[in-house]
């Protein structure tokens, strides 16, 4: 069938290709997958899907690249970085452009999503300084001892739809600055951003080759897993593909970080202040409609919390201005395919089955109620529940939309233990007055990043990101300080000079002398 003759086909469909070697390449596979604009439901672009052998020409161009790459001083790698620096501030409102177009969270958000993708970029650019090394002069008598750090080879970077910007950013620019060549497998969801990036790369003065982008599903990603040239994955996607990438990628001899799903409490404590806890729940709970790794998807009310605070949070939940994300007064936008739709929906049939009352239901919210030219768009509304229980799917499983659930506790330890049980452990956040509660409840979570009064505790660029538990499959954490070490292997070098060394063959164990 002519694809133009398709329904939802909008006029200016755009073949999305891969970038590799500094040059874009149309798809070879003869596979490829629709592009939507969730606003509209309208097919925007046809994304190619690699096959492994061009997967294979990514990595022999990033091969290629990497001695000359890693050769080169970390100050002028770093001036590409400071380029490109540039290059992305003056693209900013691009690239948020394109992530609405394909995403559809809020514009306002999306350049948020690029701000924080900047962050790590800006961290990058002190690369002479982060892989400055240790020494220690006289471990022995004239030997000196150093430690320095050096680039892996050829990276890759596995990215999930929700964060098309900002997540492989947590990844390549550290891993470039480094030293590697990376190559970067985006979600085929939203695709296009990856493209610009690559462009800018290029532009700002990387080497051919040093970044590519080859567009793809489970085929480009299990070619770059069994690649022997492939030395490290990172991956940020849901948990079971996380599990399925760090055991793949670890039988085959590969460092891997594997960040996965989540499910995020936020507490209420009685003593916290009602107006900003609800604030930041609608915010935590229904920005970008609920699709971030660090949404809040649970309300732990704890005490007399519930009474006082769920009417307020089902008023305003009742009102999201949801529309379009261009529009710049948008708090939530669609969701992201109709499959997504349907999984969200699902989840709320589920949720009223098991007995949870639900407060405000975001089922009936359609394309109409978003406005004209959004008919055929993935629509819904902010979703509420009350009285969720712990045994409840709804509250055992990610759902990754716009749906909050309140569960109510007696006291601060059930809160804790509540949250300390679930096979998740992203993040968390604990509203309240007490810095004693705000202390305990730090030291106690067992949750890898953490949020007081603060419901979207995303660290910063130079403190690195990653959950516990069913959250994060490998040992080191994406951007920061780890970030750096992931990307870098350290090498000790021990030396002394003639001068130094004494007469005869030694037998026995060296010590310091
Ligand atoms: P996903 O797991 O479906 O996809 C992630 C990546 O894996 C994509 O590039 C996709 O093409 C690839 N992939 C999908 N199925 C595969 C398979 N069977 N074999 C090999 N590769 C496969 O995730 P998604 O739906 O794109 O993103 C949403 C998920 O990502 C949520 O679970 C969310 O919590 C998680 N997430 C986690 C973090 C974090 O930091 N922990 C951040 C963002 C998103």
């Amino acid at each position: 069938m002519n694809d133009m003759s398709r329904p939802n086909m909008s006029p200016t469909v755009q073949a999305i290709g891969h970038a590799i070697n500094g040059r874009n390449a149309a798809g070879s596979s003869g596979r490829a997958q629709d592009v939507f604009n969730p606003a509209t439901g309208a097919i925007t672009g046809r994304v190619a899907l690699a096959s492994a052998s061009e997967v294979d020409a990514a990595v022999a161009a990033a091969q290629a690249a990497f001695p000359a790459w890693a050769d080169t001083p970390p100050i002028r790698r770093a001036r590409v970085m400071f380029k490109f620096l540039e290059l992305l501030n003056q693209n900013k409102d691009k690239l948020a452009h394109l992530i609405t177009a394909e995403h559809g969270k809020v514009f306002t958000d999306a350049q948020g999503e690029v701000s924080r993708g900047i962050d790590i970029v800006e961290f990058a650019c002190g690369i002479p300084q982060l892989l400055k090394g240790d020494f220690t002069d006289q471990v022995s008598t004239g030997i000196d001892n150093w430690t320095l750090r050096q680039p892996l080879g050829v990276v890759a970077g596995i990215t999930p739809f929700n964060f098309p910007v900002m997540v492989p950013m947590w990844m390549f620019p550290v891993a470039i600055a480094a030293g590697n060549c990376f190559i970067l497998k985006p979600s085929p969801t939203d695709p296009s951003a990856s493209l610009l990036m690559a462009e800018l790369l290029k532009q700002a003065g990387l080497p051919d080759g040093v970044f590519n982008v080859v567009q793809g599903d489970k085929e480009a990603v299990d070619a770059l897993l069994v690649h022997p040239d492939v030395k490290a994955v990172s991956f940020v996607g849901s948990t079971p593909i996380a599990n399925y990438i760090y055991e793949t990628g670890a039988h085959h001899g590969k460092r891997v970080q594997a960040l996965g799903g989540a499910k995020n409490h936020m507490v209420v404590m009685p003593d916290a202040d009602l107006e900003q806890a609800v604030d930041a729940l609608i915010g935590a709970g229904y920005g970008s409609a609920g699709e971030r790794c660090m949404a809040i998807s649970v309300a732990v009310l704890v005490g007399d919390v519930a009474d006082k605070l769920i009417p307020l949070l089902e008023a305003r939940a009742r009102t999201l201005i949801i529309k379009d994300g261009v529009n710049l007064d948008a708090e939530m936008g669609p969701i992201v395919t109709a499959a997504a739709h349907q999984r969200i929906t699902g989840y709320i049939d589920q949720g009223v089955k098991e007995g949870a009352k639900l407060l405000v239901d975001g089922r009936g919210f359609t394309g109409k109620d978003a406005g004209a030219g959004c008919e055929s768009g993935f629509w819904m509304g902010g979703t509420l529940f009350d009285h969720v229980t712990p045994e409840m799917k709804i509250y055992k499983e990610e759902i990754f939309g716009p749906v909050l659930g309140c569960v109510r506790v007696k006291d601060l330890k059930e809160a804790v233990d509540l949250i300390n049980a679930h096979e998740f452990g992203n993040g968390v956040s604990c509203f309240t007055r007490d810095g004693h509660v705000a202390r305990e409840f730090s030291r106690r979570i067992q949750v890898g990043m953490v949020g007081i009064n603060v419901p979207i505790p995303v660290p910063m660029a130079w403190h690195g990101f990653g959950g516990w538990k069913k959250s994060l499959f490998g040992d080191m954490h994406a951007y920061g300080e780890e970030g750096v070490r992931f990307y870098t292997k350290q090498k000790s070098i021990m030396q002394r000079w003639p001068e130094s060394i004494g007469k005869g063959a030694e037998f026995v164990m060296p010590v310091s002398k």
